[in-house]
């Protein structure tokens, strides 16, 4: 044919031309082929679906008789081609170091030892007989997925979901986790995704932001999400789980997963090479803190935080409290509520004022986050700010008396067992004395024992729109991920989500294609857009996920907040629908 003969007179023509015709096309006409269904899966997007085809077709050049002289000549060609990179990639670490030229040693072995199949394929089909062309099977072994590509830090929430949305895609992760080895300030257990404070995701009303990423969570088959549902317990309108059903189900599902390669041990340099996701949260150990400093060239970022109190339930006199939910929400009865009369507030008031706290160290300041301000902070910006705040009585009128109290002190079921109770909104820094004694003058919490007392502890965070571009990548340095509170984000779901953006983005990129933006239109882009889009010189913030962040592309104006707010919600979930199908047009065999 003559268009065969043209082509085949350009060195390697079959591979060069219809490339170059492809960008040609993808350059000036980029939408001309993403007209959906099998045409999409093939063009575009679906680079995988036509090299399956393109080894199917090679495939059909082979026959039984071939196959064992095919074997051993592209066994050669191997043999050859690896053992030359390995001869060259050992020189290299014994003569130059680990790197030469800025390549280290990785890096030559890889670029040495790649395979260029298109251009063999060309070639030999000019050049070559057919069982030349059925050698490149032999080949291309050494180009599959057997060297782990992805390391992840920190099995915490962030680091969970992001190692699990990769590896259910079939991408070979390994996740180095430094506990029980070396642990933090605030962990307890081993497990992966352990809750170190609250045990509430928060609202799950859809109507409330954070109820609204947990729906698109949920859409995109977020493995928190699936877990805590399994592991709630009753709390009114949040989703609140028992921490340690919670944990062992994230535990499990990563342990289940054969491409997860659990490790523990604690990193303290970046990774030097490939793919790297740098989940390591608010307690990143110090070693990699500085490393990341190191990285960034800043100056780390940090405030403090605190964690309330945990009680024993055999301990609670019942008898002082009454149960109810806030305006009788979710089953009506799921807290412990302690009234306190005007006096016994005015009382508790003084020895929290009064009360002993931990110092913080003397080179760094008291930053706090406003969402999470420990109380005796609180109490210090005027007398009634507790009641406005975690002591308010609103909506909990004590149904023995028929009167609302002037306070009211609310414990939330920790676990499914129903032995531990927290005080919501009671993170604390007072000393350990000075919280058996003051929260002990909390009728019905005389004799209160501590499961786990308040603690304060250092929060670090990058300034992450100096650094990162939309998808978490660091903008200098493309093959470098972070996710988790240490972005900037503030919360366990928030956490969780930015895991998830970040797992589905390299999935993309690993399937071969510039990931697709998760629209800034959803509660979870809202977050990509809080961590990107900021100039470098401003201040930033950790935040948690609002309707403030997400982005109201209505123009007409709504009056009725509710009314604006139900739009908003319709809109980021068929935004999410849309999205999930846009990456979904990944090859079948992985997305199974
Ligand atoms: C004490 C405390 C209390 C908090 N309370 C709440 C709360 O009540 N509600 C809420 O919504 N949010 C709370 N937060 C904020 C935040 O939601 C949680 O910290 C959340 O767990 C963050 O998720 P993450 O995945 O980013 O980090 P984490 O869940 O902390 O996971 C990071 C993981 O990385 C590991 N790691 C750290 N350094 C290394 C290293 N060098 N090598 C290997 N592994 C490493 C850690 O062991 C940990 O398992 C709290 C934070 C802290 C610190």
């Amino acid at each position: 044919m003559n268009i065969l003969k043209t082509v085949n007179r350009v060195p390697g023509g079959m591979m060069v031309v219809p490339l170059f015709l492809g960008m040609v096309l993808n350059t000036f006409f980029p939408n001309l082929l993403r007209i959906g269904g099998f045409t999409q899966a093939l063009t575009g997007v679906g680079y995988p679906t036509v090299l399956g085809m393109y080894l199917f077709t090679v495939g059909t050049k082979m026959t039984f008789r071939a196959a064992p002289r095919m074997l051993l000549r592209g066994g050669a060609i191997l043999m050859a081609k690896v053992g030359t990179a390995t001869l060259f990639a050992l020189a290299v670490a014994h003569y130059f170091d680990g790197s030469v030229l800025g390549l280290s040693t990785l890096a030559v072995m890889v670029a040495m030892s790649d395979t260029n199949g298109g251009m063999f394929l060309a070639l030999t089909s000019v050049m070559g007989d057919k069982e030349d062309s059925g050698t490149y099977v032999v080949q291309s072994i050494e180009t599959g997925p057997f060297l782990t590509m992805l390391i992840f830090v920190g099995a915490g929430l962030a680091g969970s979901e992001c190692a699990w949305q990769l590896a259910r895609r079939g991408h070979r992760v390994r996740l180095h986790e430094m506990r029980p080895t070396v642990t933090t300030s605030a962990h307890q257990t081993d497990r992966c995704a352990e809750l170190v404070c609250s045990n509430s995701f928060r609202s799950d009303n859809p109507r409330n932001a954070v109820g609204l990423i947990k729906r698109e969570m949920e859409a995109l088959d977020s493995l928190v999400i699936r877990c805590a549902r399994q592991a709630a317990v009753p709390a009114g309108d949040a989703l609140a789980m028992d921490r340690h059903v919670f944990a062992g189900l994230v535990t499990e599902a990563i342990a289940a997963q054969p491409e997860i390669e659990l490790v523990r041990e604690e990193v303290t340099a970046i990774p030097a090479e490939g793919f790297a996701v740098i989940a390591t949260g608010p307690l990143t150990s110090p070693a990699l803190d500085r490393a990341i400093g190191g990285l960034l060239g800043t100056e780390d970022l940090y405030f403090y935080d605190s964690m309330a109190p945990i009680l024993e339930a055999s301990s609670l006199d019942l008898s002082k409290m009454y149960a109810l939910s806030r305006y009788g929400k979710g089953e009506g009865a799921d807290y412990w509520n302690c009234p306190l009369s005007r006096e016994e507030y005015e009382r508790f008031l003084d020895a929290l004022l009064a009360g002993e706290t931990v110092p913080i160290k003397d080179f760094e300041k008291g930053v706090y986050f406003e969402g999470c301000l420990p109380i005796e902070v609180m109490a210090q910006r005027g007398r009634e700010t507790l009641r406005h705040g975690p002591m308010k009585p609103m909506g909990l009128t004590d149904p023995r008396t028929g009167r609302r109290p002037w306070a009211v002190v609310q414990l939330r079921q920790d676990d499914l067992a129903k032995e531990h109770y927290n005080i919501v909104g009671f993170q604390t820094k007072l000393k350990i004395p000075e919280q058996q004694r003051i929260f002990r003058m909390i009728p019905g919490l005389e004799n209160a024992a501590f499961a786990r007392y308040g603690m304060l502890h250092r929060n670090t965070y990058i300034h992450a729109p100096a650094h990162l571009d939309r998808f978490f990548r660091m903008r200098r340095e493309p093959r470098l991920y972070f996710a988790g509170q240490i972005t900037g984000v503030e919360g366990y779901v928030e956490s969780a989500a930015t895991g998830l953006a970040v797992g589905l983005a390299i999935a993309q990129v690993l399937e071969g294609r510039e990931p697709v933006p998760i629209p800034y239109t959803t509660a979870i882009g809202s977050l990509a857009r809080h961590c990107s889009e900021r100039p470098p010189s401003e201040k930033f913030e950790p935040m948690n996920v609002t309707f403030g962040l997400i982005e109201d592309t209505s123009h007409s104006p709504v009056r009725d907040k509710q009314v604006r707010r139900q739009k908003m919600v319709d809109r980021a979930l068929s935004a999410i629908a849309e999205w999930k199908e846009q990456i979904s047009a990944a090859p079948a065999a992985v997305l199974s």
